[in-house]
């Protein structure tokens, strides 16, 4: 299960509960639930090899937004990459035209300090003072999956080394 922009899908993806078949290929697994995914067509779960050859391009069914720039990186995170596990429609960001890796929803331990956590965050409407008080409401413990994360997630990024985030509450 290895995907080029999400680190840790069977950390961090949304994971059916229990083995069943693939709705694409039938192959039994406990696959990527796709209750979520957006689409028109309805499909229950996506196995890994499913997901990657790209078999959600032709039903329409995208897993990921993203500024689409018609990019094949674009493509690969619209289509065949597991979705992020936000509550609201979270769009993938895009730094300097690059999509960066979705890392581990993030806890305190992911950040040297505060600083860094504030320097990382992706400004877009809300600048670094407005988000300053979500560095109080990060877990403290490495998050082993999404589960974990409560109802306020920090969403950690790497793009050339460098840490990007998002959030989303639940
Ligand atoms: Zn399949």
């Amino acid at each position: 299960m290895k995907f080029e922009y999400f680190k840790f899908p069977e950390k961090f993806a949304f994971l059916i509960d229990s083995p069943m078949p693939c709705s694409l290929c039938g192959e039994r697994g406990v696959w990527f639930d796709t209750g979520g995914y957006a689409g028109v067509e309805d499909i229950d779960c996506i196995c890994s090899g499913c997901l990657k050859s790209g078999k959600l391009i032709e039903l329409e069914i995208e897993p990921n937004l993203n500024f689409d720039d018609g990019s094949e990186a674009a493509k690969t995170i619209t289509y065949k990459t597991p979705s992020l596990p936000t509550w609201q429609d979270t769009t993938w960001p895009i730094i300097d035209g690059e999509f960066p890796v979705f890392e581990c929803i993030a806890s305190t331990q992911d950040f040297k300090n505060k600083e860094e956590f504030l320097d990382s965050f992706i400004e877009n409407d809300q600048k670094k003072k407005d988000i300053e008080w979500i560095w109080d409401a990060l877990p403290e413990k490495v998050l082993n999956n999404y589960q974990e994360g409560g109802d306020l997630s920090v969403y950690l990024f790497i793009l050339n080394g460098k840490k990007y985030w998002v959030w989303d509450a639940n």
